[in-house]
């Protein structure tokens, strides 16, 4: 078995994080290192490791996960003013935590890409 990613030790309640949402499978928790005025991370308490690792059962999941971006996006108030939603997979493309998440980021233009 994989070694415990710090999401799945925020998740646990192991070590503290700003959480804006959570049920029996989805936390969502504000980014450490936010890009944007909101940079909130939509994570499955699962640790699914990538997109490499969704498997067809997993679908459901998914798609809440989007659901709850979309309510999370009202919430802060930026549904209408607009907002991202980004999903790193692998080193091309930067992904730092192999635990998937969401990234949802808004609160202020974006231009065309959002990374550091
Ligand atoms: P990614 O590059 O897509 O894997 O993004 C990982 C994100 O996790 C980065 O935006 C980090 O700032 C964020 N992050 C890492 N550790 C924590 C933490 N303890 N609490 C909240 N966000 C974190």
């Amino acid at each position: 078995m994989n070694e415990p990613t710090v999401f799945s030790k925020i998740i646990a309640g192991e070590i503290p994080a700003d959480i804006v949402y959570r049920d029996e499978e989805i936390t969502a928790f504000r980014d450490i290192q936010p890009l944007a005025p909101v940079h909130i991370l939509i994570v499955p308490n699962q640790a699914i490791a990538t997109v490499n690792d969704i498997e067809d059962a997993d679908a459901e999941l998914i798609g809440r996960m989007w659901c709850i971006a979309r309510d999370l996006a009202k919430q802060e108030g930026i549904a209408e003013s607009g907002y991202r939603l980004v999903v790193n997979c692998n080193a091309d493309a930067g992904q730092e935590v192999f635990h998937l998440h969401l990234h949802l980021i808004g609160g202020r233009k974006l231009g065309s890409s959002v990374s550091r």
